[in-house]
């Protein structure tokens, strides 16, 4: 039996792994104008839709479990993003599509993702969460916010803990799209190595530049899509990793058993 310690009885949220407890929370839009003082119902920093879409619900089968990865959803969104359907994982969310990459890839205390800041915050929270390192490699205006793929494959070859690497393009915070090219060279040195993770939340802002060609010559290349953004629907929590038939087979195996809600 472990030491009875009266500091831990009085305080068992000591009991939580040390990575946790020094993690400062992700700030969500609507915490930081709460923290700020601030009041009001539009939350630009969110990047919600100003519109919202009507809908109906059905109610009456809430009794039943939702299916694990829904046929209609998996089939409409494969015919919309020219992919195959075992190419497709349904996710809470692009962040649950995140958190899975790093939960199925990286070993807590061993592995690292790789991230061109400035960029989207969670990459960097799922990470820390699940005891992965962050490695960044900076990017700069003079650079047009490109991340460099010489100094990514020097990272590679130096840093073999690096697990998968997070590009977001189109860029949150900075707008800019990763040139297709760059694109390609990112996926060449990570191959073998880890997966190139590009993070398309906002192409349909964007269509034509979308990845989705690079997954037909690179197995390791994973795109996150969500419906939070261009699709208006934010409160709905769907979002979509595709990636190689192999890939998605992992995922599935860590992803929780009944994900999705029946009304997505
Ligand atoms: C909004 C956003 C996501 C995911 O949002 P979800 O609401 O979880 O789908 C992922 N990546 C970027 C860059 C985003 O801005």
């Amino acid at each position: 039996m472990a030491d009875y310690c009266a500091e831990i009885a009085e305080a068992p949220e000591r009991l939580a792994r040390p990575e946790v407890q020094k993690l400062t929370p992700y700030q969500s839009a609507r915490r930081i104008v709460a923290a700020a003082g601030g009041r009001g119902d539009i939350w630009l920093n969110a990047n919600e839709s100003a519109e919202s879409v009507p809908m109906a619900l059905q109610t009456e089968r809430f009794n039943r479990y939702p299916e694990p990865q829904p046929e209609a959803v998996v089939e409409a969104y494969a015919a919309y993003a020219g992919v195959s359907t075992e190419q497709i994982l349904v996710t809470r969310g692009g962040d649950e599509g995140i958190e899975l990459l790093v939960r199925t890839f990286c070993r807590p205390g061993e592995d690292a993702v790789l991230q061109f800041p400035p960029t989207y915050g969670m990459y960097a929270v799922s990470a820390e969460t699940n005891g992965a390192k962050v490695i960044n490699l900076v990017t700069a205006p003079d650079r047009g916010w490109v991340p460099d793929a010489a100094e990514t494959a020097h990272t590679l070859d130096t840093r073999p803990e690096v697990k998968l690497v997070f590009a977001c393009s189109p860029g949150n915070p900075t707008g800019t799209l990763i040139p297709m090219g760059v694109l390609r060279k990112l996926a060449q040195v990570a191959a073998g190595r880890a997966l190139l993770v590009i993070d398309e939340a906002y192409i349909e802002f964007s269509p034509a530049d979308t990845a989705v060609d690079l997954l037909k010559e690179f197995p390791h290349v994973v795109i996150i899509r969500t419906l939070s953004k261009a699709f208006a629907l934010a409160g709905l929590r769907c979002g979509f990793l595709l990636s190689s038939p192999g890939v998605i087979g992992m995922l599935k195996k860590v992803i929780a058993p009944y994900p999705i809600p029946s009304p997505v």
